[in-house]
């Protein structure tokens, strides 16, 4: 047997043994889904010689696809699991769509628009469209195009569903089909997709496309997909059709730890996928490896009132181990005193390491009270989400460079860029070269290009055909250099370093570090090796290093290993695992919140998201709740959870008293386009973005804490062969 096998139980083995054919695996938390997951890659790999190009695997963040791909080399004490399609839902299509661009007219060097590309877009078009901003604010548009997007109804669709219709009506949004067509003609125009659009591209490309559909599918002979339970209608058509010609897919999920239907996901997709195929064979695993009994037993407490979970019992072998302490402080700043002064004590008398613990909460900002706390104890933390490090301004200068020279077509970075440094291209300018381009149904670029025929001012045109011609010098050595040599010369050549580094204020200097730090990020990028079926063209080059930072989520970035406090929203702390836990702001409105318990299902979420931040527990967990926060700038006095009242007094060490119970109501939903949509702007991943904070995949638009960066490290290298492109001056 090999060896790898002997580490795994009965059930376990039984999912890694199965080689063709569907197979499903439900099951709970800490069960060991994903170490099967890996563990079947390796076999099917070391067993089976399935070749690493025919396998693809889905997970849901970076940081697990990088982990997977690191066990699965463990294991076989080779490289050749680098070749292996291991990623998110959006970076392996990103991937697949960038070698497929053709097909759907679009640029092979399309850029990716993240939020706040995607936001700009809108209010463009809403402008041009002559329509209201207060009204149609870019957020409630953005999620609205994103929700159809991932329910997969195009302009067309959209515009034609009579249900969509009367639901923008009763909205006060008739206008809402005509900025979803324009929106997506813009950034088709722009050669652009939006995070959404590498889901809904995907799926065109292999519905409308025989010859891709063959060829992946051909390609793709065994198909994996960890958290299952979070897939979406759009993921979950591409999958099917992805898998159709092998069937030979594995499904891995638990339904109790679904936490995306406010993103369109459905727990609809682990039943149909039973449905879906002949013969699939199910497997359950109900050992829990992860957590302690009582952590265990308040997971299963919790979770049985939901309705309607798949039947499961969790169990485990491992120790009983402590109740869960539940605290009640005075306020959110108690709260974080009373985390922060565990944590030292924990570390005194339990020699627990600061990377041992976690902080998990419902909302980002929640994360300050925490901060000040940890910073006055001196105890180092990270914060995952918030601001993300690409979305500074500095670095999203820099980078939009880089898009425009990889894309000129890219609107919205030409925009951003065009004067900056100043070089006397003022806003009329730019909103002329616009006009013309819109007029004439042509890009901003090519009327930068041709910028003698628009009749700019002679000082204007001078000043556009410099940077035409300094943008299109960096374009003729694209095929050349590779990305951190592209980089280096656009911050040398555009004097956007220089400019960063004259300014000596805190912030400046601050900034200053940030491009040093992204440039630290490239040539690292430039020196990691690579998949080798990527080839020589371009795999070090510009736009794959794009198409890499713009599916980053800030956690991607941080070190895992760093003897660090972690503190993150728990929809970020899917999957993860923590010998201590603190689960923090069990209260009622908070958690659940006050805007997710008018319905049964958005109540039931809220407590699967309960059960998931239980279960990320290994050794101990704190449940802390606060009589009172400040929220949205005035003080709020909060009654406990109504989850805590789920947990039988037995398991839990008290340190004060809890509130009781409320009544629970709701109704369930029912199946069109509009059905998909999930329908309603109430349960828009707006809100959901305001409530979770950024859903990992995606970044946040309004982060309000920023975790201290440490002092970046600064650029020593510079290339070997350091081209200057001699006759731009700026
Ligand atoms: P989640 O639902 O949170 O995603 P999961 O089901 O994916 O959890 P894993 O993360 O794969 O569970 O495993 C949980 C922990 O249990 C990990 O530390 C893993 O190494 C360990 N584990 C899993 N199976 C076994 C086993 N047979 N023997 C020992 N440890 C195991
Ligand atoms: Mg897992």
């Amino acid at each position: 047997m090999h060896d790898y096998l002997s580490g795994l139980n009965e059930r376990q083995r039984e999912a890694v043994l199965h080689c063709n054919g569907p197979i499903m695996i439900v099951a709970g938390a800490g069960s060991g889904k994903t170490k099967v997951l890996t563990t079947r890659i390796a076999h099917l790999m070391a067993h089976h010689k399935v070749d690493s190009f025919n396998i693809l695997a889905l997970t849901f963040t970076n940081k697990a696809a990088k982990e997977m791909k690191e066990r699965v080399e463990k294991i076989l004490h080779n490289t050749e699991a680098r070749n292996l399609y291991i990623g998110t839902f959006h970076s392996v299509f990103a991937r697949i769509l960038r070698a497929e661009a053709h097909n759907l007219g679009y640029p092979n060097s399309f850029t990716i628009y993240d939020t706040d590309d995607a936001k700009g877009v809108i209010k463009t078009v809403v402008n041009e469209l002559n329509l209201d901003d207060k009204i149609y604010k870019p957020n409630v548009v953005y999620n609205r195009i994103s929700s159809a997007k991932n329910a997969l109804v195009g302009p067309e669709e959209y515009a034609r569903d009579y249900g969509i219709q009367q639901e923008d009506l009763r909205a006060n949004r008739p206008a809402m089909a005509q900025i979803y067509d324009a929106y997506a003609k813009r950034c088709f125009k722009n050669g652009a997709m939006d995070f959404d659009d590498l889901l809904l591209n995907m799926y065109k490309l292999l519905k409308n496309h025989p010859d891709a559909l063959s060829k992946y599918q051909r390609k793709f002979k065994y198909i994996l997909i960890d958290e299952y339970q979070d897939t979406n209608p759009a993921q979950y058509e591409i999958i099917k059709l992805l898998g159709a010609m092998h069937e030979n897919i594995c499904v891995v999920g638990d339904d109790a730890q679904s936490i995306y239907s406010f993103r369109g996901a459905t727990i609809q997709n682990i039943l149909q996928f039973q449905k879906d195929y002949d013969d699939v064979k199910v497997v359950k695993l109900e050992q829990n490896y992860r957590s302690s009994q009582n952590i265990i037993s308040v997971a299963n407490e919790v979770i049985k009132n939901n309705k309607g979970q798949i039947p499961k019992n969790l169990w485990t072998d491992n120790a009983e181990g402590e109740k869960i302490k539940l605290v009640r402080t005075a306020s959110d700043n108690d709260e974080g005193k009373f985390v922060a002064d565990t944590i030292k004590e924990l570390k005194l008398r339990n020699h627990i390491s600061n990377k041992d613990v976690a902080i998990l909460y419902r909302t980002n900002a929640q994360s300050r009270a925490f901060e000040e706390s940890l910073r006055r104890l001196a105890i180092p933390y990270i914060i995952y989400g918030g601001l993300s490090f690409y979305q500074r301004k500095e670095v999203k200068d820099m980078v939009a460079y880089l898009r425009v020279i990889a894309n000129p077509k890219d609107e919205e970075a030409l925009k951003r860029i065009i004067n900056y440094p100043v070089r006397g291209i003022g806003k009329t300018t730019i909103d002329k070269a616009v006009l013309f381009a819109n007029a004439n149904n042509i890009s901003m670029w090519d009327v930068l290009v041709n910028a003698q025929q628009f009749g700019f001012k002679s000082g204007t045109l001078e000043a556009i055909d410099q940077f035409v011609t300094m943008i299109q010098m960096f374009q003729s050595e694209l095929p050349k250099r590779n990305a951190y040599e592209i980089a280096f010369a656009v911050g040398k050549n555009t004097n956007l370093v220089k400019e960063l580094f004259n300014d000596k204020s805190t912030e400046g200097v601050a900034r200053y570090e940030n491009v040093q730090e992204l440039l630290n990020s490239i040539k690292e990028f430039t020196e990691t090796p690579m998949n080798e079926e990527d080839g020589e063209v371009g795999d070090k080059g510009l736009g794959t290093y794009l198409q890499q930072i713009t599916l980053l989520t800030d956690a991607d970035n941080k070190d895992p290993d760093a003897d660090v406090v972690k503190l993150m929203t728990i929809h970020a702390a899917k999957g993860l695992e923590f010998p201590v836990v603190f689960a923090a702001g069990l209260e009622e409105t908070l958690f659940p919140s006050a805007m997710s318990i008018n319905t049964r299902e958005e109540l039931e979420e809220e407590r699967r998201l309960f059960y998931v931040v239980i279960t990320r527990a290994k050794q101990k967990l704190f449940i802390t709740h606060a009589n009172s926060r400040y929220r949205f700038g005035s003080l709020i006095q909060n009654e406990p959870s109504r989850f805590i009242e789920e947990i039988p007094n037995e398991f839990l060490d008290r340190t004060s008293a809890g509130g009781g119970p409320r009544n629970q109501t709701g109704s369930w939903g029912g199946g069109s386009a509009f059905d998909r949509m999930r329908g309603g702007y109430g349960n828009s991943a707006q809100e959901a973005e305001k409530q979770y904070g950024a859903p990992p995949a995606k970044k946040a638009a309004t982060p309000s804490y920023i975790a201290p960066k440490p002092a970046a490290k600064t650029v020593e290298h510079v290339p070997t062969k350091d081209f200057v492109p001699s006759d731009t001056t700026t």
